[in-house]
């Protein structure tokens, strides 16, 4: 027997969820069994542990979109047991069981072995949110960062700590936009050479091109913001479009992408194929100092989660929450 948090939805609709005991037998069919040690929280997270936006289709579910942890039995020859594993992605955590479990089981193609460098607490603390910034940036980087500051919105966010982090670590002057004032010494902490307030640019867009100022923009937001940001970028520059913790809609123009040749780059972590994962998980042990990853980190159990799952939702989670599953 083992914990899990396994949600449930009753007959009225409504969810609950708690810590209870399962056994191996009631794991979902997969080749590669792993004895998880660290999972983390992730907006999407909120969303599969609440009343959800649709992501959960099958109760009981057990949640965590990413976990760290040692291969226990392998059918897939490329892992054996006592490796370290790494799983970010192809919707574990949403329609396959995922890492809020002492074990999980899922495909080999889903799993990435720990990257050199980091341990698997380390490894969660980037986590999904860490591993799409990281992407995020590799986007900015193929289509070129301008001169200029780089926006990070949502900065206090999980995807927005990391970013500012990774970004300030490779020599670039990030301007990092929060609705949290009182996060401004923390970010400042991370590398941001620049606080903006969230209200500055959460007015619906009145002009669709003001002064260039942005050189890139890894925008974990949308919405309004979203539009106002593109037309702030330099010409030429790229926004890296992550999240939509400030809304999906974008009421924006055409005009930044016709008069000032901005990219929009969509970033999807879910479906990254193998090569791409490897090759942004070492970038994030190369460029992402384990200072300031540590700076970013809230531990926390299993039993926490229900709480931290509506936290997350109303952005008032700072930086990364790494879940020891066996505490
Ligand atoms: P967090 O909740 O940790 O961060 C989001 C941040 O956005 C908040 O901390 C807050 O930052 C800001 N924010 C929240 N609500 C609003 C609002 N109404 N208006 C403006 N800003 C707001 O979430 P994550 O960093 O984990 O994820 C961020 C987004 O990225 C989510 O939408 C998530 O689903 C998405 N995502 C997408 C991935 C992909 O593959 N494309 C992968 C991972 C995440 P502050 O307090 O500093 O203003």
């Amino acid at each position: 027997m083992f914990n899990a948090l396994i949600v449930n939805k009753n007959e009225e609709g409504k969810t609950s969820a708690a810590v209870e005991q399962i056994t191996l037998d009631d794991l979902p069919a997969g080749d590669v069994t792993v004895a998880v040690e660290y999972s983390t929280v992730n907006y999407k997270d909120g969303l599969c542990i609440g009343p959800g936006g649709g992501l959960v289709r099958n109760y009981p579910h057990i949640p965590g979109i990413d976990f760290a942890g040692t291969v226990e039995a392998s059918d897939d020859a490329r892992y054996k047991a006592g490796d370290k594993v790494v799983l970010t992605g192809w919707r574990v955590g949403e329609a396959h069981w995922g890492g809020y479990s002492q074990k999980a089981r899922v495909s080999g193609d889903w799993l990435v072995p720990l990257p050199s460098g980091l341990d698997t607490r380390q490894a969660m603390a980037v986590g999904t949110a860490g591993f799409t910034a990281m992407l995020a940036v590799m986007a900015l980087e193929d289509h070129g960062i301008k001169d200029g500051p780089v926006l990070v919105t949502g900065a206090a966010g999980g995807v927005g700590s990391v970013a500012t982090a990774i970004l300030a670590h490779l020599g670039h002057e990030v301007a990092a936009v929060t609705g949290r004032p009182e996060t401004a010494e923390y970010l400042s902490g991370l590398g941001a050479t620049q606080i903006v307030a969230r209200e500055e640019l959460n007015e619906t867009v009145k002009r669709p091109l003001e002064a260039e100022v942005w050189g890139g923009c890894v925008d974990a937001v949308g919405g309004e913001m979203l539009a106002r940001v593109l037309g702030q970028m330099k010409y030429g520059a790229s926004v890296s479009a992550v999240g939509l913790a400030g809304g999906a809609g974008l009421p924006a123009t055409v005009i930044p992408f016709l008069l000032r040749g901005v990219n929009l780059l969509g970033i999807d972590s879910v479906m990254q194929p193998y090569e791409n994962r490897l090759r942004a998980w070492e970038r994030v042990a190369k460029d992402l100092p384990m200072d300031k990853l540590e700076a970013m980190v809230q531990p926390a159990v299993l039993s926490d989660l229900p709480a931290l799952g509506r936290d997350i939702l109303k952005g008032q989670v700072k930086g990364r929450v790494v879940v020891d599953v066996n505490a």
